[in-house]
């Protein structure tokens, strides 16, 4: 990536302009409009099969997009000259399934991308994954495995290993909703503490606590269309449609 192109994302905010995707027949993104701000974080909620993760996925073209356009850190992704990998390894994406890898241990989790990939050396990799593992509070279990962990400390590994890429914007997919009732409040404080630091986030999740007192605005996806949106308190203490009514008498 050239300098120019780093540059802008030392600050990267996302900007998606009417972004289409059908599946077959089916239009699943039906022009979708949203903003996330340097800095910013942008919970997206809304039912089951409304497009959220479609829309995610897109973001970091693991989903090529039919139409509309969508900006990181003031860059088309959707240009189709843009350097696929380049610019994914801008976005750091936390799913709800961990993904870890079973055989590797917590730090070469967080490293082998940072070697295969930047191209780093060995020992400023393990510095960086350290220095992640540290602010996630598993500096202790780099030497573990995945499946001696519980599942919070997994999703806490998989958050240090996408922050060990130095990303410019976070995405998370339902980073809690695999998870036992008595860990979720570990990983959200975890994103709490990335969002304090000013990471630009975009989280799709059904944490309304969170998205309250986390996000700087709440978007409510239904359908492949977008709602409602509008800061936090604002769309969750006093929704105005009967649709995001509805959704929110069921989860909260
Ligand atoms: P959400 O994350 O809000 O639950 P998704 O983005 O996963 O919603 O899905 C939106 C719609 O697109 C759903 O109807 C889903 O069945 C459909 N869909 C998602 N991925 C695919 C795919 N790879 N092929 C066909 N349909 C898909
Ligand atoms: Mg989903």
């Amino acid at each position: 990536m050239n300098e120019t192109i780093d540059k802008q994302f030392q600050a990267a905010g996302v900007v998606i302009d009417g972004l289409r995707k059908s599946y077959g027949p089916v239009e699943v993104l039906q022009g979708i409009d949203l903003e996330v701000e340097p800095g910013q974080v942008v919970c997206l909620i809304g039912p089951s099969g409304s497009g959220k993760s479609t829309l995610l996925r897109c973001v970091n073209l693991l989903e090529k997009p039919n139409g509309g356009r969508i900006d990181v850190g003031g860059y088309d992704v959707t240009d189709p000259d843009v350097d696929v990998d380049e610019m994914r390894r801008h976005v750091g994406m936390v799913f709800q399934q961990f993904n870890l890898f079973p055989h590797l241990t917590v730090l070469e989790n967080c490293t082998v991308a940072q070697l295969k990939v930047l191209k780093r050396k060995k020992s400023e990799a393990e510095a960086i994954a350290h220095k992640n593992l540290t602010k996630v509070a598993l500096g202790h279990l780099a030497d573990r495995y995945p499946d001696q962990l519980s599942g919070g400390q997994q999703q806490r590994v998989a958050i240090a290993r996408a922050l060990s890429m130095d990303p410019k914007l976070m995405l998370f997919d339902e980073p809690t909703s695999a998870l036992d009732p008595e860990t979720v409040g570990e990983v959200l404080s975890i994103m709490r503490n990335l969002a304090k630091d000013g990471m630009t986030m975009l989280v799709v999740t059904h944490e309304m606590a969170f998205a309250r007192d986390v996000a700087d605005r709440v978007v409510f996806m239904d359908g492949g269309v977008v709602v409602e949106s509008g800061p936090a308190a604002q769309v969750i203490n006093n929704p105005q449609t009967p649709r995001m009514q509805d959704f929110l008498k069921r989860v909260l």
